[in-house]
């Protein structure tokens, strides 16, 4: 792949986002800040493959995701891991991606610490720096911060990272894909699994992610039949 770039990095937060929250939005917003990234695409996986069945159909959380991504211009959703009967697997994202924007354009694959940390149970996980670079958050109470690393990492994906670690954003610019980049952001510790638990035991999950999202799940009457909405807590 060239080394040239010639268009600003498009940052990518892929996510089972069942629901979509604040944690979610603050790390793509942060990212956005931290690493100089115009816009973040929001990815919402269609089958997970590391997981049980979601909660919610993968057009709920396609829908959460757009509703949640409203009016920031510096968020897009993609629908294109819904739209497909395959699972969702990120590097066959990457590729569609790569070949809809093209080999120079820098693309940032943005990962919560804990998911970067399981990088080696993913299908085709050697392939992600030939397509993109990872930035890495920090996530509370699920894996040491990010710039702790090497330290932590399992010999295979430290392997993988050696050389490759920058701290200066710019190097984002500098090459489409093949760097990786920690960054802080806020500590939230905020998980879809916490809403799930607290709607279907009948608690308020308000403030923990979006109205517009919150009212969509009672709506819906996701995660619990009995849910009547945010203001029932
Ligand atoms: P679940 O509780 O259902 O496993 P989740 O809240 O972890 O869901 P995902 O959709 O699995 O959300 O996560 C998508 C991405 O967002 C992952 O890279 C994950 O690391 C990151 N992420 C989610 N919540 C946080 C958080 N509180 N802080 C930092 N990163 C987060």
């Amino acid at each position: 792949m060239s080394a040239a770039t010639d268009a600003a990095p498009l940052g990518l937060l892929g996510g089972t986002f069942d629901p979509i929250h604040f944690a979610h939005l603050r790390l793509a917003e942060e990212a956005r800040e931290a690493l100089g990234l115009p816009r973040v695409r929001l990815v919402p996986a269609g089958q997970p493959p590391h997981r049980g069945e979601p909660g919610s159909t993968a057009e709920d959380r396609l829908a959460m995701t757009r509703l949640a991504a409203a009016g920031n211009d510096g968020l897009e959703v993609d629908d294109g891991e819904v739209r497909t009967p395959q699972k969702s697997y990120t590097v066959p994202t990457l590729e569609r991606l790569r070949a809809e924007l093209g080999p120079r354009r820098p693309l940032v694959l943005i990962l919560g610490a804990d998911a970067f940390e399981g990088l080696p149970q993913w299908h085709r996980w050697q392939e992600l720096f030939s397509l993109a670079h990872i930035a890495v958050a920090n996530r509370p109470g699920h894996a040491p911060h990010a710039r702790r690393w090497p330290a932590t990492l399992s010999p295979g994906l430290a392997a993988l990272c050696e050389g490759r670690h920058v701290s200066d954003p710019a190097e984002l610019r500098a090459a489409p894909a093949g760097r990786i980049i920690p960054f802080d952001m806020t500590p939230l510790a905020i998980s879809a699994t916490l809403i799930r638990d607290l709607i279907g035991h009948g608690h308020s999950a308000r403030y923990l992610l979006p109205d517009s999202v919150l009212d969509y799940i009672g709506a819906n009457g996701l995660y619990s039949r009995n849910l009547t909405g945010h203001t029932s807590s």
